[in-house]
Formats: C-alpha cells, structure tokens, sequence
C-alpha cells in the first residue's frame, strides 16, 4: 500500500512514499514520520493508493502513521482551495496552518516537556520586604547601576501601583525583556532574598462544560433587533454596515449565543492581534471560558493545544466553542462551524503579505463558512470597496446600522486649512493654532484627545540641508527614518540601523536636519508646547511587547496620560468614553499615496480615527489637517458620506479596470543582480504578453525598488473575472517554473500576489 504525504515545505504535490505491509491503511489527514534528502519530517497523509506505476523505488515511511487524523476532510479542502487561488502549494499552507510541535517529526510528543512549557515564571518581591522602611533599606544598599538595582527598579516600576503585602507577580520573561539583565542575574538576585519566583501554569482556556452559566445578553435596541434578525434570515454572506459605535460588537455576540447553543462552533476573526485584548474581554464577560484565543503571541504549545482541543471537538458530542483569532485561526480543525464574523472587514491586515500563503482571511472565510453550511458576517464600518459592491450586486446580503447606538451622534468633522493658516503665520512644530487651543481647551475640561498621524518615528528623512543629500539605507532604495528615543537611523523595510552621522556623508556639511512628521516628532512637539499635558504614544515602536500595549492603553483608559499620539493602531475598535478630540495630524500624506487604493485606504483610517470621538452624551470633535480641504475625499469624511464615496470610487475602477471590475495578480521578480533581474523580466514579458496582451503591465520596480540588497522588478496583471482565472493560473505557474529552472537565472526569487491588498 502506498501513501501521498504533505510536507511542510515549497514542493509542488505530495510525495509517494510506501507503507510497511502489516499497516493499515491511514486516513487522509493522518501524520507519518518520512525520510526526504537525509532528514525526517512529519507529514500529512492526502490519499491511500493500493498500486502505483512509478519508475523509480518508492521509499518506505518511517515509523507507523498515527492512529487518529490530526487534520480534518475539510481543513484538506480548504488548504487545496487556498494553494490554488492563491498560487502557492499545499505545503506551505499546511506550514502556516499546524502549529510548530505538530510539524515536528517527532510525534509522540513529550508529555513532561509539554507541560513545561505551558507553565510560565513570575517574579515578586520578596515576601521579607514587606514594609516601605525595608525596602528602603533594600534599595540604599545595593551598588548604584548595578544589574541587580537595575532589576530591582525594573520590577518596581512594572509591579507600579506596588503593594507591599501582596506584591504583584510579573511575568519573568517580561521582567528580563524589560530590564536587559539575564537569567543569571535573577537568579543570583533570587538567593540574596531580594525576589521570590512562582512557577505557574499559563492561564488556559480550559472549559469545564459542565456548569456554564445562562449568557447574560444585553437587550438589543429596536435597530440593531432589526439587523439581527435580517443577518439571521440572509441565506448568503452578510455584510453588516454600521457606523462606528453602532453596536455591531453587540449582534456579533448575540449570534455566537444562538450557534453555540445550537451546539455549533464559532469563529470570530479580528484583523490584528491587538484587538483581541479589548474583544476578549467583552466575550469572556458573556461566555466564560467557552472562548479560546488562538494567534501567534501564545506560545506554540498553547497552540497546540488549542489545535488539539478543537480537533478533540470532533469526537465529542460537546461541540459549542468560540474561538476568538487572527487570520490563522481560519485554519484551525473545526468540525461543526456554524458561524463566522470577520469584524473589521476592510482592514488589509486580513491579507498575508509574507510568506505564503498570501491568502486574504476574509476572502478565504467566505469560501470556508460555504464549505461548512456556517453563517458568515463581515462587519465594517467603513466597508472595503469590494464587499460593498458584492453587496449592491447581490453576491452578499447589506444589513445596515446608520446609527450610533443610544443617544450618541457622530461626531463633528471640521478640516483646518494648513496652506492658509501657514500664510498665516498660524503653525507652531506641526500643530495649526486651531488644533493646538482645541487640545489645550479638551485636555483643559478633563476629557481627552487622540492625534493620529501615519508615520513612526520622529522624522522620515534626513537631509542635507546644503546640498540636498538624504540618508538612504545601505540594502534598501529608501530613506532612514530618524528615531529620537535612541538618536538612530533605522530602515523600516529591513531593519537596518545606524547613528546619526554629525556632518553629511556627501558634502561634510554639519547643516543636516530630520524632517517630515513622524508620532515621536508629534509627542516631543507636545512636550514643548503643553508641557502639563500627560502624553502617550501608540505605534510599532512603543509596543515591543504585548504588556506595554496593555500598560499604555491601560493608562489612557484610567486617564493617566490624556493625550494619545498614534499610528493606524489607534484608529481600530479601541473604544475609550472620555475621547471628545480626535485630531488628524495631516491627511495630504495619507491621500497622496501611490496606490489605487489609496483613497478608499485614507477614507477608512479617518473614518475610523474619527469614530473614537464622542460617547453616549458627550459629542465629539474631529480636526483634520490638511492642505487640500476641498479634496473629494475629505469632504466625503467629513459629511461621514460613504455612499457617495463609494459612488465615485467605483466609477474610478470601472473606468481603470481596476478590482472588483478585474482580478488583479502582482508578480514580483527579486535577485541581487540588476541585469540578471532585467534579463529575467524581459524574458517574461514576453510570455506573459502573449496570453495577456495589454492586460499586463510591467516590468516596473516598485517604490521602494530594492530591499535587504534584492532588486524588485513587479508585474501587474488583470484578469478577467469570467471563470477562467484557473486556467490563467496554470499558465502563470508554469511560466514561473520555466523561468526558475534556467540556470542563469539562479537565485531568482518569482512571487505571486493573487489579490494584493
Ligand atoms: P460597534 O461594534 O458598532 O463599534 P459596539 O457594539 O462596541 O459598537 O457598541 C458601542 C457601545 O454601545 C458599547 O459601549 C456597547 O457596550 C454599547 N451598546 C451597544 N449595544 C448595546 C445594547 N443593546 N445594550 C447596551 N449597550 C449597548
Ligand atoms: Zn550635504
Ligand atoms: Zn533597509
């Protein structure tokens, strides 16, 4: 007997391998150990053959199959559904699906090691140190900028507010991180009496099914009673349009209640990790511990465990689970799914960018929820171009909120006119005096202000102000962003940095300046000019870790700091009740991005930005910078007018053929060798135009043309939306093969993008 097994690797298909004669034949999603070039993996089994006709001697696997599949008939379906539309191989998604130790080859696992690592360290204060007197003592006797100290003043200042008769618990690996010392240091710190260290196990979703508690189900307004009950008569994929604060949040859990007591499994899908905090916490209130949380700040053994759980879901009578995720968790073993919500729908986040699987979640979730029989929402206040026009077209069904839920309105959106108030003399750091008195008047009565400007760091540029010379990084065609926090340059694109260099690298001018407007710039400006305001920053550089993100959210929800400076992060289901100003630093940047989506991208991150202002009897106040505030769409923010945004957006893409008109593939041609790359593209420009004509577009490099020293050369093709695009695909791929397997080329990297966000 023979079997085809699914590696986690780049191959093509599944490889034969035979099984011992004494075995019984596996089912397909079954693992096995198998031999490939001198090592060992663990595989999926797809198919169970009893003969095969191959010219060459079929190995025999290693060890026998397990006994239970550990991957669902239908999660093998979907995989396939996704390598062929997304043009990658089953391998790499199955890679992207199972959580590391499944993938081990490995496979009857550790018991004692698993249990270990789901146990996590804390580290407290010794209980000795129990008055503030002692720990005075404490700190005066220890060496000044030692590790130790360090460690100490680390943990008190995380363990803040501190109680010295019940001292908190932090994680050890945060306090680490946090502090820079290592494990030795603790250690030692530990034997001298200064910290006691708790093991624990990591908090679990466990469920115990046996006691749950009734839901406790807020009443539904008449409105959003209306939605619920539309969504649960549509018999297609929902797209439920409400503004923000609508109380979209509030259908969602209704409609878990019903699919888990139906005994059915839930999905709720979230664009970016840190969302899942807040949701988490409203589902936990209404579902106890039915709600697992799967995505990749769990350790891989959570995972796993999670994977193992659900898939034990299958044997079990009890299937009533919500599991609550990133767009992974679509690949999860669900065996009885009876709803999914894509919350947040638009967000490009839903795409995988790199590596593949390049899959869309959202898109995907479509085709899984058909596969299972489950209801499936999509809920945005802002809806992507795409689903909004599935929706008008009839492909989804349009269940609409246009209303905030209460007595709420929406907020007041105002444009403040930075050419005029620049003549003015009315502009200090990046602030116009309008925005500047209105945060000093919000923060003033005790309520509190969001700024949002899409760029970290302090400035994105540094330039030679004599001769005009920027910093460039050394692998990337683009400019380094300077960051003040450690006076460096650093390169978004591939991570490379240096320090600020004194004099300017071309004309030893000393005349070198940091400009443009990152966050770090904006808070540093605040610092200056409202220097009793309390000033926090949200973007990628402050949230390192998870537990900062909570302590500086944390901090703006009890009213800690009150003023919140922020990128794209900020803009997203947060919900804060004391937020009266939101303010857009400058939208120019935001709409003057090269990309066909860039006016439905600017559009929906000031739509939602602007969405934090204003609660229940509190109205809100939006101000956006901008030097063009006659522009289109701003005006469509700011009379909150999606449908005529839509509107002009959509004759925009019929008349440039552009998605949803078309299906848009994106093929990336990347080598260190810049004529080797230009040969490579011209050979496939020719291929490809025979069969797209001027369908294609390209070769051209991409704005930023080489990253981490690879040249990027892109195509961009359209592809009817007619059914054929299989067909497209097969010659796509071939052509990549013919063009990969040609000596010279070695090296090349060929990637395809089907649908890029
Ligand atoms: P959305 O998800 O559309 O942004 P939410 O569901 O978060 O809106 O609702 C906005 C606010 O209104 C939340 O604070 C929520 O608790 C409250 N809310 C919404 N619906 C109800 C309801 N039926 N009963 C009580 N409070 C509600
Ligand atoms: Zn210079
Ligand atoms: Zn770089």
């Amino acid at each position: 007997m023979f079997v085809k097994v699914l590696l986690p690797l780049y191959l093509q298909e599944a490889l034969l391998y035979s099984l011992p004669a004494t075995t019984t034949a596996p089912a397909a999603g079954t693992r096995v150990v198998v031999p490939l070039r001198g090592k060992l993996y663990s595989g999926i089994v797809v198919e169970t053959l009893e003969k095969v006709e191959v010219d060459y001697t079929v190995r025999e696997v290693a060890g026998a199959p397990e006994e239970k599949p550990t991957v669902t008939a239908l999660q093998l379906k979907l995989w396939r559904w996704i390598a062929r539309y997304y043009m990658c191989t089953e391998g790499e998604v199955m890679k992207a699906a199972l959580p590391a130790r499944l993938k081990s080859e490995n496979i009857t696992e550790n018991t004692r090691e698993n249990a270990r690592s789901l146990s996590v360290s804390f580290v407290a204060l010794h209980p000795d140190i129990d008055s503030d007197e002692k720990l005075a003592a404490t700190l005066d006797s220890m060496k000044r900028g030692t590790k130790g100290e360090r460690l100490l003043l680390t943990y008190l200042e995380l363990a803040e507010p501190l109680s010295l008769s019940a001292p908190p618990e932090i994680p050890e690996a945060e306090l680490l991180k946090q502090s820079g010392v290592s494990t030795q240091v603790l250690k030692s710190c530990e034997k001298k009496g200064l910290f006691a260290l708790v093991r624990k196990r990591a908090e679990r979703t466990r469920e115990s099914s046996a006691e749950r508690l009734p839901e406790r189900l807020p009443e539904l307004s008449p409105h959003q009673q209306k939605a619920f009950e539309a969504i649960k008569a549509a018999d297609k994929p929902v797209l439920l349009y409400g503004v923000t604060s609508s109380g979209k949040t509030e259908i969602y859990i209704r409609l878990i209640a019903e699919t888990l007591r139906t005994n059915r499994q839930a999905l709720y899908l979230l664009p970016e990790i840190a969302l899942t905090t807040q949701i988490t916490e409203r589902l936990r209130a209404v579902f106890g511990d039915r709600i697992a949380v799967y995505h990749s700040n769990f350790s891989d053994a959570e995972r796993a465990e999670t994977y193992s759980d659900l898939l034990a879901a299958n044997d079990k009578a009890d299937k009533a689970q919500l599991i609550l995720g990133v767009r992974s968790s679509l690949l999860l073993p669900f065996s009885n799914l009876g709803l999914i919500i894509v919350d947040e729908e638009h967000e490009n986040t839903y795409k995988q960018f790199d590596p593949a699987p390049r899959y869309n979640a959202r898109d995907t979730a479509v085709v899984a929820a058909r596969m299972h029989g489950a209801k499936i929402v999509l809920g945005s206040a802002t809806p992507s171009i795409e689903s909004y026009h599935n929706a008008l077209t009839g492909k989804y069904a349009l269940v609409r909120l246009t209303e905030r839920y209460g007595s709420a309105v929406l907020p007041e959106i105002r444009t403040l006119d930075m050419r005029r108030a620049r003549r003015k003399k009315k502009i200090t750091a990046s602030f116009s005096e309008t925005l500047l008195n209105a945060i000093t008047e919000t923060t003033g009565k005790g309520e509190q202000v969001i700024l949002f400007q899409n760029r970290r760091g302090y400035s994105p540029y540094v330039q030679c102000d004599d001769c005009g010379f920027t910093l460039k990084c050394e692998c990337c065609d683009v400019s380094l962003t300077y960051h003040k926090f450690n006076s460096s340059l650093s390169c978004h694109y591939c991570g490379y940095s240096a320090a600020q260099p004194s004099e300017c690298p071309q004309c030893r001018s000393t005349n070198i300046k940091a400009k443009g407007l990152g966050t770090e710039k904006i808070e540093d400006d605040l610092s200056f000019l409202l220097p009793e305001a309390r000033v926090e920053r949200l973007d990628l550089d402050s949230v390192s870790s998870r537990s900062a993100y909570e302590r500086i959210l944390n901090g703006f929800e009890s009213g800690a700091t009150n003023i919140l400076v922020g990128t794209q992060m900020i803009c997203k289901g947060l919900d804060f009740g004391n937020v009266s100003l939101v303010g857009v630093m400058n939208a120019d940047s935001l709409l003057n991005f090269p990309d066909f989506r860039a006016c439905e991208r600017s559009f929906q991150l000031m739509s939602q930005v602007a969405g934090r202002a204003g609660r229940a009897n509190k109205p809100g106040m939006v101000l956006i910078q901008t030097s063009m505030p006659e522009n289109p769409v701003i005006r469509q923010v700011v009379n909150h007018d999606y449908e005529t945004f839509f509107e002009t957006q959509i004759v925009e893409r019929l008349t440039f053929n552009y998605p949803p008109f078309c299906r848009l593939i994106l093929v990336s041609l990347k080598h260190s060798n810049r004529e080797l790359l230009q040969e490579a593209g011209a050979a496939l420009k020719i291929a490809l135009t025979k069969v797209f004509g001027a369908n294609v577009a390209g070769p051209e490099p991409p704005p930023v043309g080489r990253v981490q020293n690879k040249y990027i050369l892109c195509f961009r093709i359209k592809l009817k939306k007619d059914g054929a695009a299989d067909s497209y695909k097969d010659f796509l791929r071939d052509a990549f093969a013919r063009l990969r397997k040609e000596k010279k080329y070695s090296g090349l990297i060929v990637i395809a993008d089907v649908d890029p966000a």
